[in-house]
C-alpha cells in the first residue's frame, strides 16, 4: 500500500459483486440455491458443493477468491463438476448464468448507487462496471439502482473482452471513454480485481471490504483499502 493520489485520475473501473453490492447478503442466498442445482436432487452432495464453491453453510460467509466469491458462471459449473455434480458442465452454466440474471432483483447495494454514481458523474469522471458475472446481469443491476444513465462502459464475462484477472476489461474500458490506463482507478473486493489493474496498468488498485476479500488478503495488492466505495469520494481532488 502506499498511493492514495487521485489527483491523475480520469475514470474509475468497479467491480460489482462485493463492491456495488454488499455480498453475503446479496449472494448468499443465491450460492445456495446454485448448489441446490447443481446436485440435481442428492441432499447429500448439495451441502458439500456449497462447500466447494467457497460458502460455509453455518455462517453464510463465502471465502475470499473462491470460485463463488470470483468465478465466472462457466468457472462456478466447472467446479461444482469436478466436486461432484452429475450435470454437464456447459448445461450447469447455462442453468446459472439464468439464476445469476434472476438475482439481480433480491440484491442489496453497498450505498445509495444513483446518488453515488451521480456525484462521481458530475465531477467529470468517467465511469464503468467491470465483472465477472454476465453483461445482462450487469445492466439489470444498473437499471434496478438506477445508475445505468451515469455509466459509459460495461463489461461481463461474455462481454468479449476476456476475463478476469486478465487486463482486457480495463484495458477496453480506458480505450471506451478516450483515457490511458495509469488514469483508470480499479476498484474491487478481490485479488483478482487488483491482479486486472496490475495487469493493465492502472494508476490505482482500490479494495474494499464489503465483499468477501479482507484487509489481510487484499492490502499486499491494492494501494488502498477501503471499508466502502463511499469512501473514495473523500479521496478525489
Ligand atoms: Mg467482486
Amino acid at each position: 500500500m502506499g498511493n492514495r493520489d487521485f489527483s491523475a485520475i480520469k475514470a474509475i473501473l468497479f467491480d460489482k459483486d462485493g463492491t456495488l453490492l454488499r455480498y453475503d447478503e446479496s449472494w448468499g442466498p443465491v450460492n445456495r440455491e446454485a448448489a441446490r442445482i447443481a446436485a440435481a436432487g442428492d441432499a447429500v452432495l448439495e451441502p458439500a458443493l456449497l462447500c466447494a464453491g467457497g460458502m460455509d453453510e453455518a455462517s453464510g460467509h463465502t471465502r475470499a477468491d473462491s470460485l463463488f466469491a470470483a468465478g465466472s458462471a462457466a468457472d462456478i459449473a466447472r467446479g461444482l463438476v469436478a466436486a461432484g455434480s452429475p450435470l454437464d458442465a456447459v448445461d450447469l452454466t447455462q442453468k446459472l448464468d439464468a439464476l445469476f440474471l434472476r438475482s439481480a432483483e433480491y440484491s442489496v447495494p453497498a450505498a445509495d448507487l444513483a446518488g453515488y454514481f451521480g456525484r462521481l458523474k458530475a465531477r467529470g469522471l468517467k465511469l464503468g462496471v467491470a465483472s465477472s458475472d454476465n453483461e445482462a446481469a450487469i445492466r439489470a443491476t444498473a437499471e434496478r439502482f438506477d445508475f445505468a444513465g451515469y455509466l459509459d462502459f460495461v463489461a461481463g464475462y461474455d462481454s468479449g473482452h476476456g476475463v478476469k484477472p486478465e487486463p482486457g476489461m480495463l484495458l477496453a474500458f480506458a480505450r471506451a471513454v478516450g483515457v490511458e490506463p495509469a488514469e483508470v482507478a480499479m476498484v474491487g473486493d478481490n485479488k483478482h480485481d487488483m491482479h486486472v489493474g496490475q495487469s493493465a496498468g492502472s494508476g490505482l488498485n482500490v479494495a474494499v471490504l464489503t465483499g468477501t476479500g479482507t484487509t489481510e488478503t487484499l492490502s499486499p495488492l491494492a494501494d488502498i483499502v477501503l471499508g466502502d466505495i463511499t469512501l473514495i469520494e473523500d479521496l478525489l481532488p
